[in-house]
């Protein structure tokens, strides 16, 4: 497990500029941080805040209107950083334009194993997050928002109370911003560190005060979302990263990255590597470049696997990852896909079946017990990987095993069910041997 000092220190040295293997790496949403500067002064110093008074028309210009705002999100490319990846800019353009009452929501519910990105962004640049809420707000026609962060970090839900608090002070947040006649309130609000509350519709339930359970869908949050509104829900990163895309324009965003994969992403690399951290590298970046600034695979061993996108996204083999690029298209093509940017690495000497069994358990625990596929069927999976583990297992359990997997697949209120299976189908597909041989060294 990666130390706090361990993830500060690879997050220090992505504040700068780089050159590595001919790429130019440079940081956006962590650019100029030094993991102590994140006071509004500080912000505001590194030109935070200038796209609000460029937006509402307060640095001497037109100013932009919803739409327009809109637009320049859409054409920059960005898409969801917390796992879906959806185009930002087409969703905010569900939201009703008449509706009296909206919210914007940031899910800062951060549980995903693998997963720390998100808390380094609220704790070391937590204004960016709140202008690009701002931001969404104003696009939106939004009145009020609310940040949800995972019940487990409170420290980071502290930190980003006095942000909000200087903001407000500074005539940011509240009515009548910057004198333009638009009003925005943000509350930040603190979960219990339930995995479910980071799917949208049960981060809603726990915001209304209710047990932190999915929604039915239809209807979408966008139609019915908090306290029965239309409602957005984007990530930490997502909001952060609005605030450079508007100061930088568009198209140069995009150029970020490649065609359809717009900008940079934070990375959190962990796992059996020589430097874990948080690496912001522009999306489509090759993997071996990222193990590379990870200090390669710790020891000097050989690398097994890869799991590229959080715990949820499907396992990749050496052969396969080492060929990747790191955006949404690429690692979707290789069977897996870039999810919250959470890649666990795997050396030679990792026992896969091991990793199904703690993986399993986790989606087991996690599961919030409302449909009968996931409540059941996680439990299944775990006490089958279980007995393999323990070379009490049969070799029809390994059918059995992929059976139940695809029978969760797409038959549960909310993707946790999906989450728990593609992990199990993809070890069966890359790593069968391995769990043949502890069936076989049974008998
Ligand atoms: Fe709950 Fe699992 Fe059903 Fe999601 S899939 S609603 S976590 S039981």
């Amino acid at each position: 497990m990666t130390s706090a000092q361990d993830v500060l220190l690879q997050f220090q040295s992505q504040g700068m500029e780089t050159c590595f293997h001919g790429r130019h790496i440079k940081p956006v949403i962590y650019a100029g941080l030094d993991g102590s500067n994140w006071r509004l002064k500080d912000y505001e110093a590194r030109g935070g805040y200038q796209a609000l008074r460029k937006v509402l028309g307060k640095d001497g210009g037109a100013g932009m209107t919803p739409d327009e705002l809109i637009a320049e999100i859409k054409a920059s490319g960005l898409r969801g950083r917390g796992g879906a990846g959806f185009p930002t800019g087409l969703k905010w353009s569900f939201m009703p334009k008449d509706a009296p009452q909206k919210y914007v929501v940031c899910n800062a519910d951060e549980g995903e194993p693998g997963t720390f990105k998100d808390r380094d962004i609220l704790m070391y640049n937590p204004h960016a997050v709140i202008e690009g809420m701002i931001l969404g707000a104003y696009a939106m026609g939004a009145s009020v928002g609310y940040n949800y962060i995972h019940g487990e970090i409170f420290q980071v839900y502290e930190r980003f109370q006095e942000a909000i608090d200087e903001a407000r002070a500074a005539g940011y947040l509240g009515a009548n911003i910057l004198g333009s006649g638009f009003d925005f309130q943000l509350h930040a609000h603190h979960g219990f560190g339930a995995y479910v509350c980071g799917e949208e519709t049960a981060l809603l339930e726990s915001i209304e005060g209710k047990k932190g359970q999915p929604r039915f869908k239809p209807p979408f949050p966008a139609g019915v979302g908090l306290y029965g509104k239309p409602t957005t829900i984007n990530n930490v990163e997502t909001f952060a990263s609005v605030p450079f895309i508007l100061q930088m324009g568009a198209q140069a965003y995009l150029e970020i990255g490649k065609p359809n994969n717009g900008g940079a992403k934070i990375f959190s690399i962990q796992g059996d590597v020589e430097r874990p951290g948080n690496y912001e590298v522009p999306l489509g970046t090759p993997f071996p470049v990222l193990l590379e600034l990870a200090g390669g695979v710790r020891g000097g061993r050989k690398l097994k696997a890869v799991i590229p996108g959080g715990s949820s996204s499907p396992v990749l083999p050496a052969h396969i990852i080492m060929e990747c690029t790191l955006d949404y298209d690429s690692l979707a093509q290789a069977g897996s896909m870039l999810g919250s940017g959470a890649v666990i690495v795997m050396d030679e000497t990792r026992d896969m079946v091991e990793v199904l069994l703690r993986l399993s358990h986790f989606y087991m625990h996690e599961s919030c017990g409302q449909c009968t596929p996931c409540r059941e069927g996680t439990g299944w999976l775990w006490r089958l990987v279980k007995r393999i583990y323990h070379r009490r297992g049969r070799m029809e359990d390994i059918e059995v095993l992929d059976s139940v997997a695809q029978n969760i697949m797409g038959r549960t209120v909310c993707a946790l069910g999906d989450a728990a299976a593609m992990p199990v189908r993809a070890m069966l597909r890359h790593f069968r041997h391995e769990f043949v041989e502890k069936i076989e060294a049974a008998q």
